[in-house]
C-alpha cells in the first residue's frame, strides 16, 4: 500500500500507471468504520486500483468544536486500509490542499444547498464542493464512491461532476447500519454508553415513517415525528423533512411518479447525527 501526503507524489504514482488502469476513489475524513469499508470493497471489486483519501476538511465544518473533536485515529485507519489491500492512500495536510487560503470556492448548486444540511450548516456544501473538486482534479478517478448516508452531499457531488465536466462516474452506495439500525458514522465513537442506547430511536422513527407514508399526509407525519422526539430527553430534533429524492425540495402534495425520502438530523448532546430512508 502506498501512502502519499503530497500532491506531486500521488500524481507521479498515478501518472506511472498504464493509461487503461481504472481507478476507484473513496474520499473520507478518516475514523474509518464498516460503512467506509463497504465503499472501499465495492470500489475494489469494480476497478483495477483503489485510492482512498483521508482529509478532515476544515472548510466544511461550520462549528469549530465539531472540527476539533472530530476523531482522527490515523494509524488505526492506515492498518485497516492495509488489511483491506487498499492500493493508495492520500493523506494531505490542510496546506497541501488549500495553500495559504483556507476558504471555499463559490458554486451554483441550483438550490440543492438551500435545504436541510445546507440550511443548518451554513457554508458546509461550499466546503465539500471545494475539497471534492480539488481531489477529483488531483486523482482523476474513473469512478468515485459516495454513501447515501450523506444523500444531499451525493446529489451535490453529482451536480459538480456535471457542471465541471468531470469524466467520473459517481457511484451511490447504500447506508451501512449497526445491528440495531443506527447508521454507522465516525461521530458514533464519541457517544457515551447512555447516548448509544437511545440513538437507535432515530432509525426506528424513520422506519415507522416509511410504514406510515402511504396512509398519512405529510403534515400528520411531521407532527408525529416532532411529538416522538419530545418524549426523548437525550435527543433534540434539528430537522425532519420528506423531500423529492432528486431535487431535495420538501414535498407539497404526494405525486406517485416522484420518489421521496425522509431526512433527519438529531443532536445527542453536542454530537450531531444524520440519517435518511427511501420511502
Ligand atoms: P466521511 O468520512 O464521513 O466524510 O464519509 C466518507 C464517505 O463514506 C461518504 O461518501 C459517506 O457518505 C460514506 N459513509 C459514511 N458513513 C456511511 C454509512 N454508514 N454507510 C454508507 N456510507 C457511509
Amino acid at each position: 500500500m502506498f501512502i502519499f501526503d503530497k500532491i506531486n507524489s500521488i500524481q507521479q504514482k498515478i501518472g506511472s500507471l498504464k493509461p487503461t488502469t481504472s481507478i476507484g476513489f473513496v474520499p473520507t475524513m478518516g475514523a474509518l468504520h464498516k460503512g467506509h469499508l463497504a465503499l472501499i470493497e465495492q470500489a475494489k471489486n469494480e476497478n483495477d486500483i483503489v485510492v482512498v483519501s483521508i482529509f478532515v476538511n476544515p472548510t466544511q465544518f461550520n462549528n469549530q468544536n465539531d472540527l476539533l473533536n472530530y476523531p482522527k485515529p490515523l494509524e488505526n485507519d492506515l492498518s485497516l486500509l492495509k488489511s483491506m489491500r487498499c492500493d493508495i492512500v492520500f493523506t494531505p495536510s490542510t496546506v497541501e490542499i488549500y495553500q495559504k487560503k483556507v476558504v471555499s470556492e463559490s458554486f451554483d448548486f441550483e438550490g440543492l444547498q438551500l435545504v436541510m444540511e445546507g440550511k443548518f450548516r451554513k457554508g458546509h456544501f461550499e466546503g465539500v464542493g471545494t475539497v471534492v473538486k480539488r481531489l477529483f482534479e488531483i486523482i482523476k478517478p474513473t469512478r468515485a464512491y459516495f454513501g447515501e448516508k450523506d444523500y444531499q452531499q451525493l446529489q451535490i457531488i453529482k451536480k459538480i461532476t456535471n457542471q465541471f465536466n468531470f469524466n467520473i462516474k459517481i457511484i451511490p452506495c447504500p447506508i451501512f447500519r449497526e445491528l440495531d439500525g443506527l447508521a454507522m458514522s465516525s461521530r458514533n465513537s464519541r457517544l457515551t454508553k447512555e447516548q448509544r442506547l437511545v440513538v437507535p430511536f432515530i432509525y426506528k422513527t424513520l422506519s415507522i415513517v416509511k410504514d406510515k407514508f402511504s396512509a398519512f399526509n405529510v403534515e400528520e407525519i411531521n407532527k408525529w415525528v416532532e411529538n416522538q422526539f419530545k418524549k426523548q430527553p437525550l435527543l433534540k430534533l434539528e430537522y425532519f423533512q420528506i423531500a423529492d429524492e432528486e431535487t431535495l425540495q420538501p414535498i407539497t402534495v404526494k405525486n406517485p411518479s416522484i420518489k421521496y425520502r425522509a431526512f433527519i438530523a438529531v443532536f445527542v448532546g453536542e454530537i450531531r447525527l444524520i440519517d435518511n430512508i427511501s420511502l
